[in-house]
This record gives C-alpha cells, sequence and structure tokens, in this order.
C-alpha cells in the first residue's frame, strides 16, 4: 500500500478471484466458467464489430437490450446492460444502500457482496443459513435493508423456491430485493416474470456461464424502469460506456442461438448428475446443485488438501480457506469426458489416503 492510498480503504479485503492460469495446462474447474466454447453466432458478431472500434460503443445497448427482451418476453426498458453482473451488483449496493439502509444476505453465499459493502461504507447483516444449507425465507421479512440471494446460491448450489423468493419481495416493500441468477439456467425458477408485479425486485443475470461468455464481461439488471432509472444514475456517474461493441454484437448473437445454450447447459447439468452421484459413491457430503458446480467435503480428507492433492494431478478446483468453507471444496463441472478424469483423480487420492468406500 503507497502512503496516498486513501484512509477509508486501510481495512479493505478485497475480492479473491480464482485462478487463470497462464502456463502449465490444468482441467480447470475452479471458476464455474463453461468447458464449451461460446456460440459461433456469437464469435463472428464480435469479429464483425471489431472493424466498428473506431467509434464509442452505445452507452444506451439499444439493440442488445431490444434482443433481451425479445428473449425473455419484457420491454427493453425492463433491462440495464452491465460489464458482467458484478458490475449490476456493485451499482445495487451503491444506488440502494447506505450508512443507515444496509445489506442483508445469508453468510454462506457470493463473497464479492460482502467485498462491495465494504467497499461503498455498507453496514451488513449476515443471517446464517440453515445447517442442511438451505434459506430461511421466515429470517428475510422486514430486513430493514437490501436483501441480496444469489438463486440458486453460491458456493453451495442449492435452490430457493420462487414462493419462497416472492414472500421475501413482498415481504420487504421499503427497500430493494436483489436476486442474483448468475446460475438459474442450470436449475431453479427464475424471478424475471415477477420484476412487472414487485417495484422493489432488481434480477442480476450472467453471460458468463450458461453463455460461455465470461470472459467477454456482460451481465444485465432486469427491473421496472424506476429502479433502473436510479442504477443508469450511478452507471452514468461512473462508466457510460461499460459494455465494448464487440461483447455487446457477441451478447446479440448469442441470444439469437438459444438452442445451443439450451445443448451445452443440458450436457453441463448431465455431467452435474453424473458427478454427484459419483461423489456420494465415494463418500463425499454435498447437497444436490442446481449450478453448474457441486460443493463437496469429504469425511476423511479436509478441503484443503483435496485441493492441494488435486493440483498436484493437474486439476483446478476452488477452495475457500475460511472457518465455514474450509472441508468444502467447490467443483465446477466440466464437459463429461473431463468430469470422468476428475473422478478418477479423486479415487485415486482417496485409495492412497485408504478411505476409499468400498
Ligand atoms: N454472482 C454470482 C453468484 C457468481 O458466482 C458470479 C461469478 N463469480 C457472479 C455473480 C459474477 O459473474 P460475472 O461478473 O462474470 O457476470
Amino acid at each position: 500500500m503507497s502512503r496516498y492510498f486513501s484512509a477509508k480503504y486501510a481495512k479493505l479485503k478485497p475480492y479473491v478471484p480464482g485462478e487463470q492460469p497462464q502456463g502449465r495446462k490444468f482441467i480447470k474447474l475452479n471458476t464455474n466458467e463453461s468447458p464449451f466454447p461460446p456460440s459461433p453466432r456469437a464469435v463472428a458478431a464480435a469479429a464483425e464489430a471489431a472493424k466498428g472500434l473506431n467509434l464509442y460503443s452505445d452507452p444506451e445497448c439499444r439493440a442488445l437490450n431490444a434482443k433481451l427482451a425479445e428473449v425473455y418476453g419484457l420491454a427493453p426498458n425492463e433491462f440495464l446492460c452491465v460489464n458482467g453482473s458484478d458490475e449490476i451488483l456493485n451499482f445495487a449496493f451503491m444506488a440502494f444502500c447506505d450508512a443507515t439502509h444496509p445489506a442483508v444476505f445469508p453468510n454462506i453465499s457470493y463473497g464479492f457482496y460482502k467485498v462491495f459493502a465494504d467497499l461503498n461504507g455498507i453496514p451488513c447483516r449476515e443471517i446464517p443459513l440453515k445447517s442442511d444449507f438451505t434459506i430461511d425465507a421466515d429470517d428475510y421479512i422486514g430486513a430493514g435493508g437490501m436483501v441480496v440471494i444469489a438463486n440458486p446460491n453460491a458456493p453451495t448450489g442449492v435452490a430457493l423456491p420462487l414462493s419462497d423468493v416472492e414472500r421475501i419481495v413482498a415481504g420487504n416493500p421499503d427497500s430493494v430485493v436483489l436476486i442474483d441468477e448468475a446460475y438459474i439456467d442450470f436449475g431453479g425458477e427464475t424471478a424475471l416474470p415477477l420484476i412487472r408485479k414487485y417495484k422493489n425486485l432488481l434480477v442480476a443475470r450472467t453471460f458468463s456461464k450458461s453463455r460461455m461468455m465470461a470472459g467477454a464481461r456482460l451481465g444485465f439488471g432486469a427491473a421496472c424502469p424506476e429502479l433502473l432509472a436510479d442504477l443508469n444514475a450511478v452507471k452514468y456517474s461512473t462508466n457510460p460506456y461499460n459494455i465494448n461493441s464487440m461483447t455487446m454484437a457477441a451478447g446479440i448473437g448469442a441470444l439469437d442461438d438459444e438452442a445451443y445454450t439450451r445443448e451445452c447447459t443440458a450436457q453441463v447439468c448431465a455431467a452435474r448428475d453424473w458427478t454427484t452421484a459419483e461423489l456420494c459413491r465415494l463418500g463425499f457430503k454435498l447437497n444436490d446443485s442446481s449450478t453448474n458446480f457441486v460443493f463437496a467435503a469429504h469425511p476423511h480428507v479436509g478441503g484443503k488438501e483435496l485441493y492441494e492433492k488435486l493440483r498436484e494431478r493437474g486439476f483446478l478446483v476452488r477452495h475457500f480457506d475460511t472457518p465455514l468453507l474450509k472441508d468444502y471444496n467447490r467443483i465446477s463441472i466440466g464437459t463429461q469426458a473431463q468430469m470422468e478424469q476428475f473422478i478418477a483423480a479423486v479415487s485415486a487420492i482417496l485409495e492412497e489416503a485408504k478411505c476409499v468406500a468400498r
């Protein structure tokens, strides 16, 4: 830290992204990316858009909003496109929270929520999950601040029924409820149709997972136009051209190819269910996942030890070294062939440690 760094950030603990190795080849199961390439239509559209990079991108993202409206059956003015869904999360913390209006979220959830709160000087209240990793909707009624819920949750992979989501939204009429649906295409029920019924609901989505575009940095928020106006006030005060032209074009190309998204998503879900069954057979404790990852702990091999042994064998998974999560690893789902190699490696590690289920 230099002596120029503002004192207001002195205690900030930045988010630590999953490793993106540049040299050695790993089977990369650590950042919930898709193992499949983006749609060829997305790639072609981005290449075409590159020819116009001398001009600024459309700050209103009109063509992309129109396409989103067509795909999701909503209106273009119910969308706000962002540079990865992380950006809409940050905008929401900036727009809807302050020292007297805290952020309220589960104690096991996406680690960035706490960082956004700290960055913006916002107090937060973290509500414990139940012991089976589910959320009790009653804990969030009249929360007294912006409620943020990842649905399905990360890193647990557990989905909250839409009826509970609606109860939370209806139970907080004086606060925004932000439902982060980064993984919704892999399971769970979307709250998107509810944005017309509730003026306090903001739904965040990403193109990073099911649309296979993590490197493009594209996400969106969906909400009533009044909420989006607040978020736009923040956007136009930070980075009006937040989506570059190639990403915008790629997003439209991806939305033009829903069949490809559905096919790749189905393959990931099938590989996930196979992996879940195999990990259970090997003695792991894990929930049924509604996402493109599983979150698993073994009774006899520590989370960190397994992470390190997998790494030695060329597999990257995500380990969070915190008291609540340290026994677990979050394993992103790759192709079926990758998951077969992964399970073989896990079996060998357990065999070495002599704790394989027979
Ligand atoms: N929400 C959740 C729950 C996530 O796991 C992630 C991915 N790390 C994000 C949001 C952000 O995704 P992106 O910024 O790539 O859209």
